[in-house]
């Protein structure tokens, strides 16, 4: 059975990629899963799985069938229970503390050209 795709999940077996193109992307952008080679978000092979430790109980039909759980139609993959690692967390930061630099500048500069 092959694995996860999750990064740093190890749990075998789980759910296919949906065949919906847009909840495929949706999935491919919620597991933050980057392709080593091209260093681009990677895409999912065919036996690509994601297991059921991502996904909540509301994502899942109540159809009274607890053997074999089915996903609802347009379902993403929210639980990431290994979280970003520290890295990641900064990276994030500073990216928001750039926003923040252009924003300041951008209204200096009206201000600015207001004045003149
Ligand atoms: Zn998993």
């Amino acid at each position: 059975m092959p694995c996860c795709s999750v990064p740093r999940c190890s749990n075998a077996g789980g759910h296919r990629f949906p065949t919906r193109e847009d909840t495929r992307k949706k999935w491919i952008v919620a597991i933050r899963r980057l392709d080593s080679r091209t260093k681009k978000l990677w895409q999912p092979g065919p036996s690509a799985r994601v297991c059921s430790a991502h996904f909540v109980e509301a994502d899942y039909c109540d159809d009274g069938n607890a053997e074999r759980k089915l996903l609802r139609d347009g379902a993403v993959p929210t639980i990431f229970p290994f979280g970003r690692s520290a890295k990641e967390g900064k990276e994030e930061q500073s990216a928001s503390i750039m926003i923040h630099l252009k924003i300041f500048v951008l209204t200096t500069s009206t201000r600015i050209a207001v004045i003149n």
